[in-house]
């Protein structure tokens, strides 16, 4: 039986707990990667006056209630000690809306948030497909302008852009309810002839669910849907002018954008403008971020119809790109010193001047464990550092300390009481302060 088996049917392997498929560390490799992102994705929130706010991981499994089957195929749900339903939330959009409302966040109009956390769904893990991964989102409340979508495509475009991501922005309109049902009427008009050509699942879909027939990744449904009806055609006029303006205003900013009429999101709360950034150059195209218009989803869930739209990063499948793509990451500045010491009373004085070389602006790396010198030198060259201070028993002895310079190894001794004016001099002389 494999361990999956095992774990699904309660069995739990003998032996030491392992992580749970679906599940992934975030260890050291990516660490520079995940930095870099989540910076590009926080400088979009602090030129766009969106304001960080956290919810909870859990909600209450009636906040999703109102949402279809796609919603309730994907929430994790239990009942606490006093038989509460409790739902770990699939996205961070659900949490920040019933928020929002909960607590009259929308005094000031627009009120634009961003969030960053853990998601968990109920996938069937696959490479790039995860249970719990970590999303940023970004929410703009309370303004239907089609400004709001092209402004906030555009920001996280250009902080793709700038990262060194290779991308492509996927753009399409699922207009209103309405306009919606006609659509899928058509389209069930269209694919009943060439029922035939479809793969079992379509056939079944057909019927109720026609986009996904549209959507099918076997070759035959494909070829089926070659000529299929377009929702832009299907669009009433308040929808289909509000998405063309959502494209001018991308055009005015030189947004390059495709025009996807096969794209659409399966939660069942978007309506008009749709998104999605998909990554090229990688084995799995899976999306890097998308989002939509959502603006029946704060009045189904209690709240005052408003206008919204958001659009949600996932962070895993980010960091996944850049490393396929072999993304080069900017490298952050170097420590200004190196305090490398040698013995138990050394590394004592060492740790008092640690804080004292930092309070005073002094950029310090240490190495405060038992270490022979040349390794801690050499830790000190692979950060780049251009000084390393030394303490030894002599120094110790003798009030001094030693300043090694690490482009020729030169060292000097120098005052321990005067150190950090010297190295405040040095440093300036050097520009690196
Ligand atoms: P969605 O609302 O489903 O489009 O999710 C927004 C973003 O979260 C996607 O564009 C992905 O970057 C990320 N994401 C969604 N599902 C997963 C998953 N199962 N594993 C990893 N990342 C995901």
């Amino acid at each position: 039986m494999n361990k999956e088996k095992r774990q699904r049917e309660g069995k739990q392997p003998a032996g030491p707990a392992e992580l749970l498929p679906g599940m992934k560390d975030r260890l050291p490799g990516v660490a520079a990667s995940w930095e870099a992102a989540l910076a590009a994705l926080e400088r979009v929130a602090t030129d766009d006056g969106f304001v960080r706010i956290e919810t909870p991981v859990l909600e209450s499994t009636s906040l999703f209630a109102p949402f279809g089957e796609s919603m309730q195929e994907m929430i994790e749900t239990f009942s606490d000690a006093e038989g509460q339903q409790i739902s770990f939330r699939p996205d961070l959009t659900l949490g920040l809306a019933r928020a929002y409302r909960e607590h009259n966040l929308g005094a000031q109009q627009p009120f634009k948030c961003f969030a960053v956390g853990p998601v968990l769904r109920r996938e069937r893990p696959s490479a790039g497909r995860l249970r719990t991964f970590t999303q940023v989102s970004f929410e703009v409340f309370g303004d239907g302008h089609p400004i709001v979508e092209a402004q906030l495509i555009a920001s996280l475009m250009f902080a793709f852009q700038e990262l060194g991501l290779a991308f492509e922005v996927h753009v399409n309109s699922m207009g209103h309810e309405e306009c919606r049902k006609k659509y899928e009427r058509a389209l069930m008009d269209f694919f009943r002839p060439r029922r035939g050509e479809l793969c079992p699942s379509c056939i079944e879909d057909v019927g109720e669910s026609p986009i996904r027939v549209l959507q099918c990744a076997v070759p035959g449904c494909q070829t089926a849907a070659h000529d299929a009806p377009q929702i832009i055609d299907h669009l009433c006029d308040d929808d289909r002018q509000h998405f063309a303006q959502v494209l001018e205003y991308l055009d005015d900013v030189d947004v390059t954008y495709l025009l996807d009429p096969r794209l659409f999101r399966e939660k069942d709360f978007y309506n008009r403008t749709i998104v999605e950034f998909f990554p090229t150059h990688t084995g799995t195209h899976l999306a890097l971020a998308g989002g939509g218009r959502y603006d029946t989803l704060l009045a189904r869930i209690g709240g005052q119809p408003t206008p919204a739209f958001g659009i949600a990063c996932g962070m895993e499948r980010i960091v996944l790109a850049l490393q396929e793509q072999s993304v080069p990451l900017p490298k952050p500045a170097p420590p200004d010193v190196f305090l490398a010491q040698i013995g138990d009373e050394a590394r004592t004085v060492a740790l008092k001047l640690l804080f004292q070389l930092r309070s005073a602006g002094i950029k310090t790396a240490e190495s405060l464990v038992s270490m022979a010198m040349k390794t801690q030198l050499e830790m000190a060259t692979k950060l780049g550092v251009q000084y390393s201070l030394i303490i030894g028993k002599k120094e110790i002895l003798d009030g001094t300390i030693l300043i090694r310079d690490m482009e020729n190894g030169i060292q000097e001794i120098a005052v321990f009481e005067k150190i950090i004016p010297e190295m405040k001099k040095r440093l300036k002389k050097n520009g690196t302060q």
